[in-house]
């Protein structure tokens, strides 16, 4: 994701909450565990240049069409064939080209049952993956009511829950630095940094068994939805203080 679409994403995210919207999120259940979904995501992460690659997404959408309440989905006549740019209703302005809105903020292309032009829609719409979202604990407000699904992923298998942990260790240091970050940067900090997390990740998840009660509920719940919580960066900081190796840090 480039630095001006994020800008535009912590606009909107400003804006959305300005206007005092508050959508709830819809919580989906992900069918596949969080190691089925690592290698799914495998190309993304193991190229540093998160965002420069192009990864087409595979999301079991079901009905959802959150996501075409994007305030501004970009198109780059450059990577889009002419057929798929014949196929699409554009808009452009200084910054580029984008697809045209309706009057209510949804996709000029969003049909009743969905995307009118879903083997025609572009690089933006083919590359997001709101899962990915929920891996770091974020999620985006488009607007109008919108926004992303929550997803759970199942992890009763301790390596399922060192990823998601892992992730949301990266997920939390990236705000932690910066509380501004907007998800699409968080995504990216969090896979750069997710190797270097695992292993502490592991760590944490396996005393969870013989953490007190509290705390061990407190660690399932943020497992489960993973809101980025304050009390969880404590825990991290006093992982890292505690066992931390060098090749953590
Ligand atoms: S928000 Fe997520 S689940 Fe909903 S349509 Fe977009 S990618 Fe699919
Ligand atoms: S082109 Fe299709 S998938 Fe993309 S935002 Fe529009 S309706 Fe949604």
């Amino acid at each position: 994701m480039g630095e001006a679409r994020r800008r535009r994403e912590r606009m909107a995210q400003q804006a959305a909450l300005a206007a005092g919207q508050a959508p709830v999120p819809v919580v989906r259940q992900s069918e596949v565990t969080p190691r089925q979904y690592l290698v799914q995501i495998a190309d993304l992460m193991v190229k540093s240049g998160y965002g420069k690659e192009h990864h087409e997404a595979q999301v079991p959408c079901g009905g959802c069409r959150e996501c075409c309440w994007f305030p501004r989905v970009d198109v780059d006549p450059n990577q889009e064939s002419p057929e798929r740019l014949a196929k699409l209703d554009l808009e452009h302005d200084a910054e580029g080209y984008f697809l045209r809105k309706r009057a209510d903020g949804a996709c000029i292309h969003l049909g009743e049952n969905g995307c009118t032009v879903y083997e025609y829609r572009p690089h933006s719409c083919r590359e997001f993956d709101c899962r990915r979202l929920t891996l770091t604990g974020t999620g985006i407000k488009f607007g109008h009511g919108h926004v992303t699904p929550v997803w759970e992923f199942p992890a009763s298998h301790p390596e399922d829950q060192a990823i998601l942990l892992a992730f949301r260790i990266g997920a939390a240091q990236a705000i932690k630095e910066d509380e501004k970050v907007d998800s699409g940067t968080i995504f990216g900090l969090a896979v750069r940094d997710f190797w270097k997390n695992l292993p502490m990740a592991r760590r944490i998840t396996a005393q969870m068994e013989t953490m007190p009660p509290a705390a061990s509920a407190r660690l399932r719940s943020f497992l489960k939805r993973g809101e980025v919580q304050e009390r969880f960066l404590e825990l991290v900081e006093l992982n890292r203080q505690r066992g931390a190796t060098p090749a953590e840090q």
